[in-house]
């Protein structure tokens, strides 16, 4: 399978079975992004605890781009430390940067390596309109978080 292919499967699998589409009872964090351009929306709960994210909650709505995103970012950081959620933050938004070169660890040739599914939205980079719809959730999450 080629890897465009594999990417759009991974991003369709996210969209069609969101992750952590829950409601969470006592969230410690909380914020709504929305990218008007697209008309997405994102709606982040979280549970902080000790420094660590022990729970993650998603819902909204818009187009698969933006909710995928969010679908992949929940799976990603949920049980992370604050000091990894961060890192991983930084490195999407290198990765989604079409002048990704080479700072905060990212490999300019495979940029999205090490980031697990996240890696399929690298594609995104090829439409500069969609890449506010990848970064939705990511900007919303260190709103929630207080960055
Ligand atoms: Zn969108």
């Amino acid at each position: 399978m080629a890897l465009e292919e594999l990417y759009r499967e991974v991003i369709l699998d996210h969209y069609r079975n969101p992750r952590n589409r829950v409601e969470l009872d006592a969230p410690t964090a909380h914020a709504d992004g929305n990218n008007p351009l697209c008309g997405d929306e994102v709606h982040l709960d979280l549970i902080v605890a000790d420094g660590i994210v022990t729970d993650i909650a998603v819902t909204g709505q818009g187009c698969s781009i933006s909710q995928s995103s969010a679908s992949m970012m929940s799976d990603a950081i949920k049980g992370k430390t604050l000091a990894d959620v961060n890192d991983l933050t930084a490195k999407f938004k290198a990765m989604m940067d079409i002048d990704a070169n080479g700072d905060a660890g990212i490999d300019p040739d495979r940029p999205g390596a090490m980031l697990g599914d996240l890696e399929a939205l690298q594609g995104v980079r090829k439409f500069p309109v969609r890449i506010k719809c990848a970064n939705l959730a990511w900007t919303t999450l260190q709103e929630a978080l207080g960055n």
